[in-house]
């Protein structure tokens, strides 16, 4: 996950939700790809270190163990560089220019002013196939929003695996079963849009982004009959209150709930929700210097099993 910023519900609900399950599943490593965040936001890095630091405090306080799991930082294991450098080598560019979310997001981001019309942004799958394959991961939790990449990821290990021996699995996905949280203007939760509601927000943030959460257009008054499908706050409901959705669902139709009752139903939950992250992540706070002895930990077993699939990666392509 990248550490661009303020994490949000989104990100919890559309990967760490999974991840904190499937840590009870697997042996898991996570890691916070600071690399990647450069590929979109090169020009000022120096939010980097703070960023890290929220996304390892958000991590832990959502409950990711780490006795459990490997968590580090991307840009501490240098074998990721070096294989992105190595499978660079061996995919047509064709590949990567194919992947629909490159074009989409070339254009959204252009449109805000970014000029990312870059090799490292077009590489992005290609970092991302060192990230999975390095640890030979045979699994990788995605979104729905990221098959594109893992299809990629998948051609590419085919590819090395092909020219130079089979070394590497192929990484095959694990769907979140999660639906994708809107933002509070009905798009995607994104930080780019603005319309996010971060995940250490307080009692107080949570309730002012809820009261700013887009609803059925049609309704004007609390009477009018409301069209729950199309609302945003309905979608929240969903999620955070599946005891009373379908009774906000047939109160909305009946025109018998007003949008500001049903925003502080939502409010309510959505602060219910995050109060034991608060109670943890509040803990960690306390104890700034655990997070690094977490992160350096995490590094240097990475790095032993990176360390040992590059030994092989030489060998086979007779660098060594
Ligand atoms: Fe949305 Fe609730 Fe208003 Fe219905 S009552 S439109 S579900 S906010």
């Amino acid at each position: 996950m990248q550490p661009s910023g303020k994490f949000h519900l989104g990100n919890y609900f559309g990967a760490l939700d999974n991840w904190i399950k499937l840590q009870h599943e697997y042996e898991c490593i996570f890691s916070i790809v600071d690399l990647h965040a450069l590929t979109s936001s090169y020009e000022d890095t120096s939010k980097i270190p703070e960023n890290i630091q929220n996304m390892a405090l958000d991590w832990l306080s959502a409950g990711l163990d780490p006795e459990k799991n490997i968590i580090f930082v991307q840009s501490h294991v240098k074998e990721h560089a070096e294989l992105h450098l190595l499978l660079s080598m061996i995919t047509p560019l064709a590949w990567l220019e194919r992947v629909p979310t490159y074009k989409d997001k070339l254009q959204q981001l252009g449109l805000a002013g970014k000029e990312i019309n870059t090799y490292g942004f077009l590489g992005y799958p290609e970092l991302m196939t060192a990230d999975i394959i390095l640890y030979k991961a045979d699994t990788v939790p995605v979104g729905e929003d990221q098959i594109p990449h893992l299809e990629l990821a998948r051609e590419i290990t085919r590819r090395f695996n092909n020219l130079y021996g089979p070394i590497f699995p192929e990484p095959q996905a694990r769907l979140s079963k999660a639906p994708t949280l809107p933002g509070i203007d009905g798009r995607k939760m994104s930080k780019s849009y603005g319309n996010e509601i971060s995940f250490s927000a307080t009692p107080d943030e949570i309730r002012a982004r809820v009261q700013m959460m887009v609803t059925d257009p049609q309704r004007v008054k609390k009477t009018d009959p409301g069209h729950p499908e199309v609302c945003t706050v309905y979608a929240f409901h969903k999620i955070f209150n599946p005891t009373e959705v379908d009774d906000i669902g047939a109160n909305c139709r009946a025109g018998t709930i007003g949008c500001v009752a049903c925003k502080k139903r939502l409010a309510d939950r959505i602060v219910e929700f995050l109060a034991d992250v608060h109670v943890r992540r509040q803990a960690l706070e306390k104890n700034p210097g655990r997070i690094n002895e977490i992160l350096t930990d995490g590094a240097e077993r990475a790095r032993k099993l990176a360390a040992a699939t590059m030994q092989e990666v030489k060998q086979a392509m007779h660098l060594v």
